[in-house]
């Protein structure tokens, strides 16, 4: 079996297979040998377990991953790599590579086809150019798994798991707490990664909640309503929403009003219950204001 984490074989690796990384895929690969094991660890990977991988590299996740679950699905983007993967995965029957781009496939289908009748996680040390779009698709898709869990970019990780209300908060921390329960786990120096980026990295894990921490009556206009309160955080929520939504602003105001927050509250004072009972009441302030008109 290879010793993936230890940088002469990796600089083997690479150079028998001509391999360059390449910046715009975000490759920058793990080399200290104690990141991934606990990686794997922490993802639940287990037997009974199927894990998606995203963005495999080399395979030095991928093989901890199938030490320990019943199954890994990882899907790789860059067609280069295939062969480095054939080589030092090949002793793994649990293990798939699917080559494509992860915010192109049907990943449900993926994993009804290859993890049935297990429980599945997502295990992945992202390529950074694509860590909220593939964090928000694979929530926002409802993608049938139980824990997200994902080497970020340190501030990402931050934002990511802000408490919602306080300032290091934005919209990407409430949408993902309206899905996940957010954690940071242990910090990555830039050092661990070959090559090393200009970035300390952390690991995070997000708990799929079973169902919504709060009730809406419109889950769209809430995340519309969320997007406009922290887009300009200057700005006060009422002129936020008012312009991003196209709403009056007295129509916004009563519903603040409605939630008992001021007519200059900005994004700090909103947490995810006062940010859903605002969308929800500018919902019945709109329908109301609507049927009065007609
Ligand atoms: N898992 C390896 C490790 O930890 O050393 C590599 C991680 S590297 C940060 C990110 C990996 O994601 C690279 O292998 C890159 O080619 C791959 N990748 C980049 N964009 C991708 C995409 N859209 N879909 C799937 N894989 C992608």
């Amino acid at each position: 079996m290879n010793n993936l984490s230890d940088i002469g074989t990796i600089r083997d690796l690479l150079a028998r297979h001509g391999f360059r990384f390449s910046k715009s895929l975000g490759q920058n690969f793990i080399i200290d040998p104690t990141v991934c094991p606990r990686m794997a660890e922490e993802c639940g990977a287990g037997q009974g377990v199927g894990v998606l991988e995203i963005g495999p590299g080399i395979g030095v996740l991928t093989e901890q991953l199938a030490q320990r679950a019943e199954k890994v699905v990882a899907v790789e983007l860059d067609e280069r790599l295939l062969p480095v993967l054939d080589e030092t995965l090949g002793s793994f029957d649990n293990v798939r590579v699917i080559h494509g781009d992860v915010l192109r496939l049907d990943l449900a289908k993926i994993l009804e086809e290859n993890f049935f009748g297990l429980k599945a996680a997502v295990c992945a040390n992202l390529p950074y150019y694509i860590t909220s779009p593939v964090i928000m698709a694979l929530l926002e898709s409802r993608l049938p798994v139980e824990s997200i869990t994902v080497m970020v970019q340190k501030e990402a990780a931050d934002r990511l798991c802000a408490a919602v209300g306080s300032r290091d908060a934005g919209a990407v921390t409430v949408a993902v707490n309206y899905y996940a329960e957010a954690e940071k786990l242990f910090d990555v120096p830039a050092g661990s990664f070959l090559p090393a980026p200009k970035v300390n990295s952390s690991v995070i894990r997000l708990t799929v909640r079973p169902a919504p921490p709060v009730q809406l009556t419109d889950e769209a206009l809430f995340f519309r309503v969320v997007k406009a309160v922290f887009a300009q955080r200057r700005k006060t929520a009422a002129n936020s929403v008012s312009a991003g939504l196209g709403v009056p602003k007295s129509v916004v105001t009563a519903a603040l009003s409605a939630i008992g927050q001021p007519e200059n509250a900005r994004a700090e004072r909103f947490g995810l219950e006062q940010l859903a009972a605002f969308a929800n009441r500018l919902k019945a302030e709109t329908e109301s204001g609507a049927k009065a008109e007609a």
